[in-house]
């Protein structure tokens, strides 16, 4: 392809400082957190949505591929360019416009880092409530793109049900608003459409956020078993009992062994598998539920439950989780992670059959995920270095994907289809649905250039 001339006209909307066009950038952002690569041909940081429009509208007559990217944090090849075109990184639009407290919304740009939101709501004594593990890292953009979730949308929800309207450029450059500050809005829900969207019907250049109060107390204990089906059936059982915890996290021996390698968290090394539980709200009535999930946790055998004593302990345990990702790659140089949601009644049985599944592969997986949600994420470790070995790990992790549906559930609970997913999607999809699926994209991106290749097989 010839990229001269259209990227000279992209110099000229957003300036040539923030055009990259060297080899080494476009391999760099030819990846992201998952194990697919491609290349860009250029990528483009634009500063404001009237740039982001001028360049889609440029891309759209010259028919060149359009990839939106926050961090590239994402797990299934959300960022690669799988048919090279230009990647928009929206780093530059990073600003908190509006803390509006009185209508309790944040009016942000796409580019503002997850965690940054957090700290400045909480200077007001409001929270963000959607956290995924790699909040210090990820956007909202991002967030928005893969509906992410975290441990506390357990209780209150994935980003979908924290995001009130967007203004998105569609694919010929258009702006438009979906939603607003106002409780519901008219129409066809497109605001819900475009959230988990994956940057396949368009860009998302300015979000209007719910925010809820901080929560007057907190209180988190870890509770140990010496068998994962204990601490499995310990979650269904909490939620079966009407209580709804803030978080409910598990975490097996070999992701605590990872990890107390790395963080310390206080983890203990020879139990089979820990629950993160924590509770959040009034002060009144909080210990009554504390001592109602005690002992649920000692119907279930537990051996020990520990509560945190102050925030410095409460902060150890979490850095434990939080980093638990970053924390077995001490095990083995690279890990694939999946992501299947099943109905929490089936977790013991499943889980059971993704340790087999390593068995059978000869492979070594880590469990460390969403308990109270249902969504598992099995840690495959591997070399890459390893001849055959790559193989081996994506026809576990898929065989896991089939799991987790023939259970009842599904093949992602938070991190998108992307690139890495879209044969399983056969495996929860008819081709029906998948019409459907094309019809939609059709109707927002006529040409196939945003994002292509991701999301619908
Ligand atoms: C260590 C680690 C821990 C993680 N923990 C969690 C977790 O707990 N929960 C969870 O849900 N995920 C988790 N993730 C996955 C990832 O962090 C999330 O998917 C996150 O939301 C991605 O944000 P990002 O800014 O990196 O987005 P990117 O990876 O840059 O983009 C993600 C997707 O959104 C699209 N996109 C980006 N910006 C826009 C935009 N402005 N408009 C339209 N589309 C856009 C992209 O095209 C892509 O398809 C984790 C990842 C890592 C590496």
């Amino acid at each position: 392809m010839d990229r001269k001339p259209w990227i000279e006209q992209i110099e000229e909307i957003v300036g040539p400082d923030h055009i990259l066009t060297s080899d080494m950038d476009r391999i760099l952002y030819g990846y992201d957190a998952s194990l697919a690569k491609g290349k860009a041909d250029a990528v483009v940081l634009p500063g404001d949505t009237d740039e982001v429009s001028r360049v889609m509208a440029l891309a759209h007559r010259e028919r060149i591929p359009v990839i939106a990217r926050g961090s590239g944090t994402n797990l299934s090849g959300g960022t690669v360019p799988a048919r090279g075109g230009v990647v928009i990184h929206l780093s530059r639009m990073n600003r908190i416009l509006e803390i509006d407290l009185p209508n309790r919304t944040a009016t942000v740009e796409p580019g503002v880092i997850t965690l940054d939101l957090q700290n400045r709501l909480l200077r007001d004594g409001f929270v963000y409530a959607p956290d995924p593990a790699s909040q210090k890292v990820s956007t909202l953009g991002g967030n928005l793109g893969e509906n992410s979730g975290g441990p506390h949308c357990l209780k209150y929800g994935v980003t979908t049900n924290h995001v009130l309207g967007a203004e998105v450029v569609l694919s010929d450059g258009t702006v438009m608003w979906t939603g607003g500050k106002t409780h519901d809005s008219a129409g066809y829900d497109l605001t819900g459409l475009l959230v988990g969207s994956e940057g396949t019907l368009g860009v998302v250049t300015c979000m209007i956020l719910r925010i809820l109060r901080a929560p007057e107390a907190v209180k988190t204990m870890l509770a140990v078993y010496d068998s994962i089906e204990d601490a499995g059936n310990t979650v269904s059982a909490v939620i079966a009992e009407g209580i709804v915890p803030a978080t409910l996290e598990m975490m097996d021996r070999v992701v605590m062994q990872a990890v107390e390698a790395s963080v310390q968290a206080g983890y203990p090394l020879d139990a089979a598998a820990v629950l993160i539980i924590e509770l959040d709200g009034m002060v009144d009535g909080m210990e009554r539920q504390a001592q109602k999930i005690q002992a649920i946790c000692r119907r279930h055998h537990v051996r020990e439950i520990r509560t945190a004593r102050d925030d410095a302990e409460r902060a150890k345990l979490w850095a434990g989780r939080k980093g638990a990702f970053g924390a077995i790659t001490r095990l083995k140089p690279s890990y694939m992670v999946g992501d299947g949601t099943v109905p929490r009644t089936r977790l013991p049985g499943v889980l059971k059959r993704v340790l087999e599944t390593g068995e059978k592969y000869g492979l070594l997986i880590g469990n460390v995920f969403h308990a109270g949600d249902g969504n598992l994420h099995p840690l495959i470790l591997f070399d890459e270095r390893v001849e055959g070995e790559l193989e081996r790990v994506k026809a576990a992790s898929s065989e896991i994907l089939k799991i987790c549906a023939e259970a009842g559930g599904t093949i992602s609970g938070e991190h998108g289809i992307g690139l890495e997913k879209l044969e399983e999607m056969h495996f929860v999809f008819s081709e029906g649905d998948l019409a459907v699926m094309r019809q939609v994209k059709k109707a927002f991106d006529p040409k196939g250039l945003l994002n292509p290749g991701k999301v619908v097989p």
